[in-house]
């Protein structure tokens, strides 16, 4: 049987064709072909593929069409929530300034002492959904703790918190002296203001402890969190106070070294070259005065520049398997945590030598060199040397 379609081809091609018969014709035909194809095929199951076949391209974009016109009509949760919680608004935040973000109208808002603005001619606003973790800035009172999580660092808490990263460090004993000690699931203590945190000791008193922390003692005593009762402000051992603006000096780690006599010739050009290829995955601040390099186990290590091997094993101050290298310019390069090491104390090292493996060793969460370059036995900052 022929099919009507075919029957029904339009005969009249001329260019005065018009559109609009086009249109008024087409869509009775439409109709009479898809009733009588599906008479012609129920009959008959295998005639489905055929016609399958020859529309599908045609139905895949109708079904698109019919599932992108039903999600524009989708209140998505996000605003379907923040529509309940409305805010009433003067006529003139919310009309007079419709391209300001619903945040700016709430500052706005919250700016004028939080009493309730002329609500007679309301309008309500919805807030903007902000798909990320706010901690209020509303000052904190009392201490808490943070379970740390993967992928997060002494400086990345202490940002989430608005406090310095000392404070993070200085409040936690484990990561007192290594903030690279930062471990998944470790509860870290978190202080509301920035400062020390102090565990009282036998014969402290706030004198000693303000001369510790380098404050005054009513910075102690004025903190409402440590809870000391005037006039005498009596200290009860092993009880903690928050010391607001409190320092702790840095103390950085030390390494007895080669005390030998200096190779012939072996000194530094002065010039520094990157100890391995990696990625960067702490740089230089107050807590960590040295550069962490990502780079996997075995990777070679090279010297930054020539010198003298002035310690060369293992170390219990958290360095894992180290080598430090002395320039014999003032200058020393460190490099932790290494899997290997192939130079002995007193060996004379030329710059770009491979000198050891990278590894994972003492205090360290994941292969990385540990580097620091120090300058007559301070540490600086190694990317200033580094091209
Ligand atoms: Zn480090």
């Amino acid at each position: 049987m022929q099919s009507p379609r075919d029957n029904a081809e339009p005969t009249d091609t001329t260019t005065g064709y018009s559109l609009r018969r086009r249109c008024e014709e087409g869509l009775p035909r439409a109709f009479a072909w898809l009733a009588i194809t599906v008479y012609q095929l129920t009959g008959d199951w295998r005639g489905w593929l055929p016609l399958f076949t020859r529309t599908s391209a045609h139905l895949a974009v109708v079904a698109m069409a019919i599932i992108a016109v039903g999600l524009s009509h989708i209140e998505w949760p996000a605003q379907a929530a923040l529509t309940s919680s409305r805010l009433i608004l003067p006529a003139s935040a919310g009309s007079g300034a419709n391209r300001q973000t619903a945040e700016d109208v709430l500052v706005q808002f919250n700016g004028q002492d939080g009493r309730a603005l002329s609500n007679s001619s309301a309008e309500t606003i919805v807030r903007l959904a902000q798909p990320h973790t706010t901690i209020p800035k509303r000052p904190r009172l009392e201490v808490v703790t943070y379970t740390v999580e993967a992928g997060d660092t002494v400086q990345s808490i202490a940002a989430l918190f608005d406090l310095q990263p000392t404070t993070i460090m200085w409040a936690n004993p484990a990561i007192e002296d290594a903030p690279d000690l930062l471990r998944i699931d470790q509860e870290v203590v978190i202080l509301p203001i920035d400062g020390a945190y102090h565990q009282v000791a036998e014969g402290d008193t706030l004198a000693s402890i303000a001369e510790k922390y380098k404050v005054e003692s009513t910075a102690i005593t004025e903190c409402a969190h440590n809870r000391l009762e005037p006039p005498t402000y009596p200290l009860r051992e092993g009880t903690y106070l928050i010391v607001p603006g409190g320092e702790k000096p840095y103390v950085p780690k030390v390494v007895t070294t080669y005390a030998g006599a200096i190779p012939a010739g072996a000194r530094g050009t002065g010039r520094f070259q990157w100890p391995v290829l990696g990625t960067l995955t702490q740089g230089y601040w107050y807590g960590h005065r040295a550069l962490d390099i990502g780079a996997p186990t075995g990777s070679a290590l090279l010297a930054a520049d020539g010198g003298f091997v002035s310690f060369a094993g293992w170390t219990d101050v958290g360095y894992g398997y180290l080598i430090v290298i002395d320039h014999a310019n003032g200058f020393a390069t460190y490099y932790a945590h290494l899997s290997n090491i192939y130079v002995y104390e007193g060996q004379a090292i030329e710059r770009g030598q491979v000198i050891g493996a990278i590894g994972s060793t003492g205090w360290s969460t994941g292969p990385h060199l540990h580097f620091e370059v120090r300058y007559y036995g301070t540490q600086q900052n190694p990317r200033a040397y580094l091209p």
